[in-house]
């Protein structure tokens, strides 16, 4: 017999709407994927996420989602989606060598950042180097860090990061700036940013626990320096976890899903929320409030087929 509902992803999107859908007598099947939880198991302390003034940590955050989902009836395979079928009625959804099938999907697989994969990276991931200004931005007060990137996003964190931090440098690989104007007024306005234009990271200095800035060689001569700080955020991008679905939703140029009514994809019964379908704000309480909002939809579309 199909599932009623299955959803793909389990961070705050996923969980929130495997909440909504359990507590409509929905049952759904949530997919967590064999590393469960999402970007926020990457993250330490969430300080912005309503209703933790002391703040949590991320792991703990999603442990305590995932409880309230399965609370309520949500079944959780800590399983991979493989592909789906969404050519056919009730959808496909294979995990290794097992399939399912679905009246309605909820898709909530996120994006992940984009990193750089300069040497020593992964010493550092998480301590001294974040993807994400405004989870990190707060413990690295009153130090000098640099930001990566040169697009909106780059500028954007580097704005945000002058509230905390006296200089900021942003480390671009070319002379112009993919950003917008305006974005990039504003960073080239502000006294705190400084700019190492025309160069890359080629490796991480300091032992784990102990970041100390960058080796960045010029894109121009090829020569290298070793550039002090006390953290550095890498702003590349973000890609989408959509891969499994090309060819079968609408997508933007980015390869984020794209909302046709309300959190309805262009397939009708299929739903997207939180980073897979958020170009714009990514955060968890945004994320979640979207997991809410797609099995609300799901549960009217269901019941008026
Ligand atoms: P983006 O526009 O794709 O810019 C990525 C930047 O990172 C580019 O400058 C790129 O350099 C650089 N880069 C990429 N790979 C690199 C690598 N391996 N090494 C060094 N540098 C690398 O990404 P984004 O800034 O995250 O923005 C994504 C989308 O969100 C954009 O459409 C943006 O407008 C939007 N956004 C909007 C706002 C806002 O309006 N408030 C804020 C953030 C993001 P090159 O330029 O040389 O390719």
């Amino acid at each position: 017999m199909a599932e009623k509902l299955v959803i793909i992803g389990s961070g705050p999107a996923g969980y929130t709407a495997g909440l909504y859908a359990s507590r409509a007598l929905l049952e759904p099947l949530l997919f967590a994927g064999y590393a469960s939880g999402g970007q926020l198991m990457l993250t330490s302390d969430v300080e912005n996420y309503p209703g933790y003034p002391e703040g949590i940590q991320g792991p703990e955050m999603m442990i305590e989602l995932r409880a309230q989902a399965e609370r309520f009836g949500t079944r959780i395979l800590d399983l991979n989606v493989d592909s789906v079928d969404l050519s056919r009625r009730p959808f496909g959804v294979t995990s290794g060598k097992d399939s399912w099938d679905a009246e309605a999907l909820i898709i909530a697989t996120g994006a992940e950042a984009i990193w750089l994969d300069a040497e020593n990276e992964e010493l550092h991931k998480g301590r001294g180097i974040s993807t994400c200004a405004t989870c990190d931005g707060a413990f690295f007060r009153d130090k000098e860090v640099m930001v990566v990137g040169g697009g909106d996003s780059a500028m954007e964190e580097a704005t945000f990061l002058t509230r905390f931090c006296p200089k900021v440098t942003i480390v671009h690989r070319r002379e112009g700036l993919r950003a917008s104007q305006i974005m990039a007024q504003r960073a080239r306005d502000n006294s705190r940013i400084a700019w190492k234009l025309d160069r890359t990271v080629t490796s991480w200095l300091g032992e784990e626990g102990d970041f100390r800035g960058a080796v960045l060689r010029s894109t121009v001569d090829g020569s290298e320096e070793d550039f002090a700080c006390g953290g550095a955020f890498i702003a590349i991008g973000h890609k989408p976890l959509t891969g499994f679905l090309a060819g079968q939703l609408e997508m933007d140029d980015h390869n984020y899903l794209l909302w046709k009514q309300h959190t309805m994809t262009s397939v009708p019964g299929v739903f997207a929320a939180g980073d897979v379908v958020d170009t714009r704000y990514k955060q968890a309480v945004t994320a979640a409030g979207m997991g809410c909002m797609a099995a609300i939809d799901a549960e009217k579309w269901l019941e008026a087929q």
